[in-house]
């Protein structure tokens, strides 16, 4: 019975382990996607600054342009060779000017087109990968689901097995779980106990094969059964 007792704990474990290894599992996918979004909404400014840069270099030409028309026509009103070359300074210098700003929206472009390929890419793999963790989602809430369903489950049967256990056994076998590794049976295999390999005495493994009494591993302290666990099941009502 104690044997039934730990082989439900044991599954139950299991059980419990990747249920609460789930949520961990979302998190991280999560977490992922959110790295994803913010690289593209990163992208995405650098695209917006990048226009706007570019509509204030044509609204600078503009400018530019503006400002050499009016030189122009005050050029015409001239007196002296100097200020009509005073004029022309000016008008070569917003020339230049209009040359610069020209340049700078050539590279913009450039870098936009760059910029505008890789927001497109990022938003078509980041909507297949939002797609992929809804479906991991709706995984995790239907495993989770059926393993707590399993679990119930579980937690009657082992209800039903701790009733047919005498107390003071039961109350050994969780002091003994609790201190080991949630494992507090352990089957002899070939002379030794299978969890913590220490050979057992042959004078207690004659009185093991006996069955008279409930008897624990000398090292590890579990509670030992042999082969065949019907041997057991009539050691666990001698303890009563
Ligand atoms: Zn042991």
């Amino acid at each position: 019975m104690a044997i039934k007792l730990q082989t439900l704990d044991d599954t139950a474990m299991v059980l419990s382990k990747e249920v609460a290894a789930l949520p961990k599992h979302i998190a991280e996918i999560e977490k992922k996607l959110d790295s994803h979004q913010k690289r593209l909404d990163l992208d995405r400014a650098a695209l917006a600054a990048n226009q706007r840069d570019r509509k204030k270099a044509e609204g600078d030409i503009q400018m530019q342009e503006q400002k050499v028309s009016k030189l122009k026509s005050q050029m015409l009103d001239a007196k002296t060779n100097e200020q009509y070359r005073a004029f022309q300074h000016e008008i070569e210098f917003c020339e230049n000017e209009i040359k610069r700003f020209e340049e700078q929206i050539l590279e913009l472009m450039g870098r936009s087109e760059a910029l505008d390929s890789a927001v497109k890419v990022a938003e078509k793999a980041l909507a297949e990968e939002k797609k992929e963790v809804d479906g991991e989602k709706a995984r995790a809430r239907d495993l989770t689901a059926k393993d707590q369903a399993k679990l119930a489950a579980l937690q009657a049967d082992r209800a039903g097995v701790a009733k047919l256990i005498s107390r003071s056994l039961l109350s050994e076998y969780e002091r003994i779980r609790k201190g080991r590794a949630n494992v507090a049976v352990a089957e002899v295999i070939n002379g030794r106990c299978s969890k913590c390999n220490m050979s057992v005495r042959l004078q207690f493994l004659q009185e093991l094969r006996a069955g008279n009494a409930i008897m624990k591993c000398e090292s590890c302290a579990r509670i030992l059964y042999i082969n065949e666990p019907e041997d057991f099941s009539d050691i666990a009502p001698a303890q009563a």
